[in-house]
């Protein structure tokens, strides 16, 4: 955890310079514009005590401050930490928690972000409700003098609801609760969720920021000293950091975050109307509807609606959305999101089958479920591809 440096910080620009040039500096030995893979696991001391700032790569090494430099300034916070996946972050945000604490959370949630709460963390004494969060009234109807951390996704995965950030926001300040956002399926191009009041931002790094599906990465994003602190101490006391290697490939994936996704909301966009309009087709998850629930919280909170988007085929059998994704040759049957390839993926037998189907169900998760990553390739060729599919 590294303050984001104040002379460099250039707080100034605009986002799409931000995540080129946010929180960097060329490096000192040689002016190298890019930071050097610094793929080393300890630091030369002239006396004990002795060093240039690191001393060890589980508590410090540049290209990790580069990276974290850069969460900071995209994110518009204070602090930025880099970890060995987007749920070694989420970790490392429940061991600020107590025995006996309870979070509430989305009840459409990441499956693994589900099974770390409630297979790992709940025998610690933790306890988890989840709840449609997108109506702020049912989180109030949880809250108790226990409850210590909000942890909410939007949008949602893969039902595509939005929680409104300001209302969950105002909540949490109410109640003395720590607010949590993750932010991988909007990224900050279209939301910033400190900006609402959000305390922590976390990330899979993996999905958009990287970009290229070559990495696995999880970030938090703080504006406040004390919570970076603690998280810090939580991270180089845990250990799960991110490596030299990724924090470079994460680092030069940040540098086109705004190109890619205006074309992933670009593409997104044309994909989701024309689903909408397929015969074919039963029902389509897009925020970008007008017709969807929380359009008009999307509208204030998001810049644009995204590359996600879920959708499901008339008859809505498993045997069905399944032959639509084997189908599929442009769009990539894969775990995943957020890159430049497009991918499906059936969320029912892959990301979401460590939700037990009877909770899985009722939060939309259906078998007939399909969800798409919508990439950055010629959408006439991903429309193609999808036609050929649906048949
Ligand atoms: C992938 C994902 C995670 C988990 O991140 P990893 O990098 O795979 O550990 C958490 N939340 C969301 C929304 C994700 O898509």
């Amino acid at each position: 955890m590294y303050a984001y440096h104040k002379k460099m910080s250039k707080k100034d620009l605009r986002f799409n310079s931000k995540t080129i040039h946010g929180g960097q500096h060329p490096d000192k030995a040689y002016g190298a514009v890019m930071p050097p893979i610094y793929q080393t696991s300890t630091y030369a001391q002239t006396t004990p005590g002795g060093h240039q700032g690191y001393e060890y790569s589980r508590s410090g090494n540049p290209t990790r401050t580069a990276l974290e430099n850069a969460l900071a300034s995209i994110e518009n916070g204070n602090y930025g930490l880099a970890f060995a996946s987007g749920l070694s972050a989420m970790d490392a945000v429940i061991k600020l928690l107590e025995p006996g604490d309870e979070v509430i959370s989305t009840n459409d949630l990441y499956g693994g972000s589900y099974r770390l709460f409630r297979r790992v963390f709940e025998k610690y004494g933790i306890k988890f409700h989840f709840v449609g969060m997108q109506d702020i009234n049912a989180v109030a109807e949880k809250i108790n003098n226990k409850t210590k951390l909000l942890w909410l996704e939007t949008p949602t995965n893969p039902m595509m609801n939005v929680v409104d950030l300001e209302a969950a926001s105002q909540l949490a300040k109410k109640h003395n609760l720590l607010l949590a956002v993750d932010n991988t399926f909007a990224t900050p191009y279209l939301q910033q969720p400190l900006d609402f009041g959000a305390d922590i931002v976390m990330h899979s790094a993996t999905k958009y920021l990287g970009g290229h599906s070559d990495v696995v990465v999880g970030a938090l994003v703080v504006k406040d000293k004390e919570l970076a602190e603690k998280l810090y101490f939580i991270q180089n006391a845990s250990g799960a950091v991110c490596g030299p290697m990724d924090s470079f490939l994460t680092l030069r994936g940040i540098k086109t975050l705004h190109v890619r996704m205006q074309r992933h909301c670009e593409n997104g966009e044309a994909i989701a109307n024309y689903l909408a309009k397929h015969p074919k087709i039963e029902k389509v998850y897009w925020p970008g509807f007008k017709s969807h629930p929380n359009h008009e919280v999307a509208r204030k909170q998001m810049k644009g609606f995204g590359g996600m988007i879920s959708f499901i085929p008339k008859g809505s059998s498993f045997e069905d959305a399944v032959k639509i994704v084997e189908k599929l040759q442009v769009f990539t049957l894969a775990e995943s999101l957020g890159g430049v390839e497009s991918l499906a993926g059936h969320p029912a037998s892959m990301t979401h089958a460590s939700i037990p189907k009877e909770e899985r169900e009722k939060s939309g998760v259906v078998d007939g479920l399909i969800r798409l990553s919508v990439g950055i390739e010629d959408v006439d060729d991903l429309i193609a591809d999808l036609e050929q599919a649906i048949g």
